[in-house]
């Protein structure tokens, strides 16, 4: 798992984790959502059924506090029950307020069904018995006592109506079932039985000792309403998924695409000056700071490169340009020159039989011969002339003049400027003095073109020639400016 961790990148650590996190959030805000919308409808539900009931809740109080079975088994309370919507079961319970009897009626609206639920084998027997009593005393009744015959055979149907009822209620109370278990009771009196869609109502009676309507409503409609909400509620978690997709997709492109642009530009070869439009410097933020500390960075180290350039540009001996700035700036000086429609000389300087001068005068007065040699060809030269020590006792110049004539000129110049010195060399023979030979190779802008490699190896060819020159200056006795030319057909150069 670490190992997974440690090969994300930031981009994608900070997309998986976001993206856990909202989607944690959004399932944690939409379940209690739903839960409370749920909750929302089943309460309303309840409360209809209540108010519904409410007007039932009297009628019912007032007969089981006089013990009125008579009331309470009529078929008119029975079609009143039926009147409310969805009722399926109906059962009332509570205790008289006269005698502390319990009384107990169940109704089913639907199949038009109503009985008592406390019929005792006792109470049936008792029926029974004054049944058979007053069928006894009807028999020893004279025929013609009619007005006591008429109230006997009245008091006779009552009771067997009784006889059959309390039979009837025995029967029904033993033998149907009744499918519904009333609810253990809850705060708010109403409970709902998910997977049947079952709404049980509890309502008290208002009788002294008490009571209970137990209402059991078939709520199958809740069913439809739970699918349309879990259906909305499903919608409005795709489309917070989405947007919170969009939204930490957005994040992380806000962090990470900086960091990559800085390290790209880390990578490149940036310089100070180059990175001062770098966007993620206006950032106020960690990454502001870090490309501020990137841009300090990049000062710093400008700084000590041109410290250490200036260091390794100069030769420290002569204090002409050295051998490396040389290599570095000969090339792009002698391509601004060409491509301005100038002669470019270069010419190599070799001092003569140097090696005789320090066998003669000592290395000392030799590095001092060097330093004055050097010294004095800057001084003969233009400050747009370049001039390098190449090694030893060689010196490169560069100079470029529009006049052909005028850059040959300069070598002379150059040559003599050495000569009327006149620092002693014995060994030099026959000058007796310090002396110079130039080599010298000279090119102008001839169909040269500006690309790099052109350039490059017309740097190459120039000092070869020049070289050549030279060689011929040291055949023909020293003290002397030999030119060559270097034409662009001598340039064999390989296209790029
Ligand atoms: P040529 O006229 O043919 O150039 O004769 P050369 O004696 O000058 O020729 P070579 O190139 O053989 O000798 C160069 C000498 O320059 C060798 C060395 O003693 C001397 N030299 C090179 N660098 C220095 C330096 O930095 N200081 C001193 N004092 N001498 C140096
Ligand atoms: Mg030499
Ligand atoms: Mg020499």
């Amino acid at each position: 798992m670490i190992n997974v961790v440690k090969r994300l990148s930031i981009n994608q650590m900070l997309l998986v984790s976001h993206l856990l996190l909202a989607l944690l959030i959004i399932s944690g805000l939409s379940m209690a959502r739903f839960d409370s919308e749920w909750h929302r409808q089943i309460d309303y539900s309840a409360s209809l059924a209540k108010q519904s009931l409410h007007p039932h809740v009297n009628t019912f109080s007032t007969a089981v506090s006089g013990i009125n079975y008579a009331n309470l088994t009529m078929p008119q309370t029975l079609d009143s029950l039926a009147v409310v919507d969805d009722i399926l079961f109906v059962d009332i319970q509570g205790t008289s307020d006269y005698s502390g009897q319990s009384v107990h009626v169940r109704y089913l609206p639907v199949e038009r069904e109503v009985w008592r639920a406390d019929v005792e084998p006792q109470e049936i027997a008792a029926a029974q018995q004054r049944v058979e009593k007053l069928t006894a005393l009807l028999k020893e009744v004279e025929s013609f006592n009619t007005i006591k015959t008429r109230k006997l055979n009245y008091l006779l149907n009552k009771a067997q109506a009784e006889y059959q009822a309390l039979t009837k209620s025995y029967g029904k109370e033993n033998t149907a079932t009744v499918k519904w278990q009333k609810p253990v009771k809850t705060q708010e009196h109403y409970f709902l039985q998910e997977q049947e869609y079952l709404l049980h109502v509890v309502l008290p009676l208002r009788n002294k000792n008490g009571g209970e309507l137990w209402a059991v409503i078939d709520a199958s409609k809740l069913a439809n309403i739970k699918h349309k909400l879990m259906k909305d509620i499903m919608v409005e978690a795709l489309f917070a998924v989405i947007l919170s997709v969009a939204v930490v997709l957005w994040a992380t492109h806000w962090v990470v695409a900086p960091l990559k642009n800085l390290a790209k530009s880390m990578s490149g070869e940036e310089t100070y000056s180059n990175i001062k439009d770098l966007p993620e410097l206006t950032r106020s933020d960690e990454i502001g700071q870090l490309a501020q500390a990137y841009k300090g960075l990049l000062l710093k180290i400008d700084r000590q490169m041109n410290s250490l350039r200036a260091k390794s540009d100069a030769d420290p001996l002569t204090g002409l340009g050295s051998r490396y700035k040389y290599a570095r700036t000969s090339q792009p000086y002698i391509k601004n020159n060409v491509l301005q429609g100038k002669y470019v000389g270069l010419m190599i300087i070799d001092i003569d039989n140097f090696k005789a001068f320090n066998d003669i005068y000592g290395h000392m007065q030799g590095d001092a011969a060097l330093a004055a040699v050097a010294c004095n060809v800057q001084k003969a030269l233009t400050n747009v002339d370049m001039a390098f020590r190449y090694g030893g006792e060689e010196f490169v110049v560069l100079c470029a003049r529009h006049d052909r004539n005028e850059l040959e000129r300069v070598g002379e110049l150059v040559r003599r400027a050495i000569e009327d010195l006149n620092v002693e060399h014995v060994g030099n023979a026959p000058y007796g003095k310090i002396t110079i030979s130039i080599g010298g190779a000279l090119a102008q802008k001839d169909a040269l073109g500006s690309e790099e490699s052109t350039y490059e190896h017309l740097v190459e060819s120039l000092f070869a020639t020049a070289d050549k020159a030279l060689y011929e200056c040291k055949s023909a006795g020293r003290n002397r400016v030999a030119w060559a030319n270097v034409f662009s057909a001598d340039l064999a150069v390989e296209p790029a």
